[in-house]
């Protein structure tokens, strides 16, 4: 079968390697769907797998039919459509037995941070993964539901951690509206009605998107974002900075626009820094938060949103076959929403 893998520092590409079969308590997935993220990049461009064993198979946002049973498998059936709650966890601490995987309390010695990052992901025709990752998605567009398990998850975790911010007459500043950023802006809207939304980027494309999902404002960064601030709140800054960038210049941004006893989030790994203690820095009262990824608990919660019809993910769809040109036009910041490789 063909999958997109990672086979040396900063090279990956399409190549043939042997289908894959399911060991006791595994299962083989037919592949549906599998999301590109920025994170992806970080993995194949900026040396975030350097403590990974090579080569594995990309793609951690996968949804797929399940085609084979290992041994002893009884929760779920040839021909279930679900997808992978990919975080990798110990599977032994409190953490992971409560499907918080993505706070396993060995994560910093796992030789793996999930499916499709450091270990075989669902870039591919088939992937075999544990039955105790897969959750049900009957029913679901697969491009959405690929898209569900990390865009979609990261960003209801992000956001669940400041509902106590939110709510009528405050104000969300979302900065990078791109696959994550742009189901960010519909959760704000449907989980914490009256909050207002201004959203920042760099492209025309992604603020478009961003004004037709409804936004009150949406800003360049810059003086830009600080006017939008101004006039929004009328002056007493934003109340949660959700920053998808994760740069040096958004940490920067992000906190200066901060309303005192605010929260700013940092979801983008861009390497930026945030200097806590100097003064000025961050307003009276401030938090800060690195939330990564989701529980299983809380995929559960944003397949059930999607079933409600709160959640629209913009998709573009491609073919494995041209995974490479997919990643180049991640790379090039030409995706409007998420791109996924689809059958
Ligand atoms: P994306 O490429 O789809 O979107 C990024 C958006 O940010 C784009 O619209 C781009 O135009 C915009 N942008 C870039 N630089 C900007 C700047 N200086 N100011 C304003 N906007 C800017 O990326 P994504 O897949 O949504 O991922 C976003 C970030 O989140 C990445 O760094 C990724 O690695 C990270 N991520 C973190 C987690 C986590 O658990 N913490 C999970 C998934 C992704
Ligand atoms: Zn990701
Ligand atoms: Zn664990």
């Amino acid at each position: 079968m063909r999958a997109y893998r990672m086979l040396a520092p900063g090279v990956a590409r399409l190549v043939e390697v042997p289908v894959p079969d399911p060991g006791p308590g595994q299962v083989r997935l037919d592949v549906l769907a599998a999301g590109l993220c920025h994170s992806d990049l970080h993995v194949v461009d900026g040396g975030a797998a350097a403590a990974w064993r090579l080569p594995f198979t990309l793609g951690h946002e996968v949804c797929g039919t399940v085609a084979e049973l290992g041994a002893g498998v009884t929760t779920c059936a040839v021909g279930d459509q679900v997808v992978v709650h990919a975080p990798w966890g110990c599977d032994a601490c409190l953490r992971c037995a409560a499907g918080m995987s993505n706070y396993c309390d060995r994560r910093a010695s796992l030789p793996a941070a999930g499916i499709g990052l450091g270990t075989d992901g669902g870039m591919a025709e088939a992937l075999v993964v544990d039955a105790t990752r897969l959750v049900p998605a009957p029913g679901i567009d697969a491009a959405t539901a690929a898209v569900l398990t990390d865009a979609a998850l990261t960003s209801f975790h992000a956001l669940s951690g400041v509902r106590d911010l939110l709510g009528t007459d405050t104000t969300v500043v979302v900065i990078g509206v791109g696959g994550l950023g742009h189901v960010a802006v519909q959760l704000v809207h449907g989980l914490a009605a009256g909050t207002r939304v201004i959203a920042v980027d760099t492209r025309d494309e992604a603020l478009e998107l961003a004004r037709r999902l409804g936004v009150d404002a949406v800003a360049r960064p810059g003086p830009d974002t600080h006017g939008a601030v101004t006039r929004i709140t009328g002056g007493r800054g934003a109340d949660v900075v959700l920053d998808f960038v994760g740069a040096d210049a958004t940490i920067e941004l992000g906190a200066s626009v901060l309303r005192p006893a605010g929260e700013l989030v940092l979801v983008g790994s861009g390497g930026g820094r945030l200097v806590v203690t100097k003064p000025g820095a961050l307003p009276a009262g401030a938090r800060v938060r690195l939330p990564f990824w989701g529980s299983r608990p809380e995929l559960l919660q944003v397949i059930e949103l999607t079933r409600n019809g709160l959640l629209q993910v913009e998709t573009t769809t491609m073919p494995l076959a041209d995974a490479a040109t997919a990643f180049d036009l991640l790379r090039d910041a030409r995706v409007v929403g998420r791109l996924v490789l689809a059958r």
